[in-house]
């Protein structure tokens, strides 16, 4: 009797021994070794107003540089429902205009967050603006916009995301907002410049999950502009519940 079983457990073993290099094909980087996680995966939800492939081939490749992200870039709204999201981290809204063609896609999304999924919202307050749940998820909704070039104000140097930043000057649109009746504002930075002084950075915990929101990112200037990337990725650390690092920087040639 012993012996099928030392044979069972021995095949069991081999079986178990011939997966490993199926794993091992994809080797974690050394970035992402040295923090000890899995990568976060996060979901790029574009497909409406502003340039949102050009956002996605912008922000990828900088993100990647930390060893740790994998961005996936999507416009079909049918990946917030509910077993789509499964497989991520975190859910990064990018860009203006949209609606819920399907209720099942906010409720996905609403029930991702709450069960402790990450959300960011990147110049995404001009969204979905027929939805509550969007609206209470993110927190504010666009009023109105000037633009050009201004101070952006850390409010928050405690707060995980925005420890060790200092204010910085970008060139964007400035959105304002109007927060949800039940959105508590905790801004980490804000405008400062002549009576524009909003909020265009914060966070929220929402159910077990975390918000991370900025206003900022209109176009590629400010893509493009190292504060703002260095801001989205602790932003997207943050939402994923790990401790925010910072992005390499490009190796001198
Ligand atoms: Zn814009």
């Amino acid at each position: 009797m012993i012996r099928p079983l030392a044979l069972l457990s021995s095949l069991v073993f081999s079986w178990c021994a011939g997966c490993r290099p199926a794993s091992a094909a994809q080797p974690a980087t050394a970035a992402s070794q040295a923090a000890g996680g899995d990568p976060i995966k996060v979901l790029v939800v574009g497909g409406r107003g502003h340039d949102w492939n050009g956002f996605y081939k912008t922000i990828d490749p900088v993100l990647r540089k930390t060893g740790d992200f994998q961005l996936t870039l999507t416009a079909n709204l049918d990946d917030l429902k509910s077993a789509s999201l499964e497989n991520y981290k975190v859910v990064l809204f990018y860009g203006s205009g949209g609606d819920f063609g399907d209720p099942t896609q906010e409720a996905g999304l609403d029930q991702f967050v709450r069960g402790g999924g990450g959300m960011a919202g990147v110049h995404a307050t001009d969204a979905f603006k027929q939805s509550d749940v969007y609206w209470r998820l993110l927190g504010g909704r666009f009023i109105t916009h000037s633009g050009g070039q201004f101070w952006l104000r850390i409010d928050d140097h405690n707060h995980p995301v925005t420890a060790g930043m200092r204010d910085f000057e970008i060139q964007d649109e400035t959105y304002t907002s109007q927060y949800h009746p039940d959105f508590k504002l905790h801004s980490l930075g804000h405008i400062d410049r002549g009576s524009e002084q909003q909020s265009m950075v914060w966070t929220q915990d929402y159910g077990k999950g975390r918000v991370f929101n900025t206003t900022l990112g209109h176009d590629g200037a400010a893509w493009t502009n190292p504060n703002f990337q260095r801001l989205l990725a602790r932003g997207l650390y943050w939402a994923a519940g790990r401790e925010p690092r910072e992005i390499p920087a490009a190796k001198a040639q």
